[in-house]
């Protein structure tokens, strides 16, 4: 891929997880990594979806200085850097405020693999990382731990984040984390205390 097809991919996926009303207007923010260049293509601070066009992506390095890019890179990046850095296959970082991952963020509470659809996310409950404020680097430190064996945490009073070998995969990753996340919150609603048994979820994961 050249620099402008990343950056092109980059605006298309973010573009994609607005339409499916994952992230609105200024919120969510995505990026792709050149692993052999050491740089990170990623969404600017403050560009609505409508108006981000590939001339506005930011490259920057790993240690988050900038390489190119008029604009500012948005106030994520160093979570996207620590991504990056504890999952080395890792190709692309995508994060979102998706509703009902969202409300189970803003609980403190997991989401458990309540359906076969969990599995396109790797089946384990989604962790909660603990609270720092979004743009700090506290945020960036408390994704560590909840994705040392997952590719998906939530961010406590915040969103979801994921990681995938590129950022499509990263996006698709948070589409089903949504969609258990849907079903979740509506069985606890209904009133349901029981969820699919392990034994089952991890034969059809292993199945
Ligand atoms: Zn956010």
């Amino acid at each position: 891929m050249t620099k402008f097809e990343i950056k092109q991919e980059v605006v298309k996926i973010a573009k994609k997880a607005d339409e499916m009303e994952l992230c609105r207007h200024k919120s969510g923010n995505f990026s792709m990594i050149d692993r052999k260049e050491g740089l990170i293509y990623i969404t600017p601070s403050g560009i609505s979806r409508e108006d981000l066009t590939p001339e506005k992506i930011i490259v920057v390095d790993l240690d988050g200085n900038i390489v190119e890019g008029t604009l500012h890179p948005s106030i994520e990046t160093s979570m996207h850097i620590t991504a990056y850095k504890i999952k080395p296959e890792a190709r692309g970082v995508a994060h979102t405020h998706s509703r009902y991952s969202t409300i189970f963020a803003c609980m403190g509470k997991e989401i458990l693999p309540v359906s076969a659809e969990a599995i396109l996310y790797g089946g384990k409950p989604v962790k909660v990382a603990e609270f720092a404020p979004p743009g700090s680097k506290e945020l960036a430190r408390t994704i560590i731990e909840p994705m040392k064996d997952s590719d998906v945490c939530l961010l406590k009073y915040h969103g979801v984040i994921a990681v995938g070998e590129d950022l499509e995969k990263a996006l698709i990753k948070l589409i089903y984390v949504e969609e258990v996340a849907f079903l979740y919150y509506h069985m606890l609603t209904l009133g349901q205390k029981e969820f699919m048994p392990l034994e089952i979820f991890n034969a059809m994961l292993n199945g």
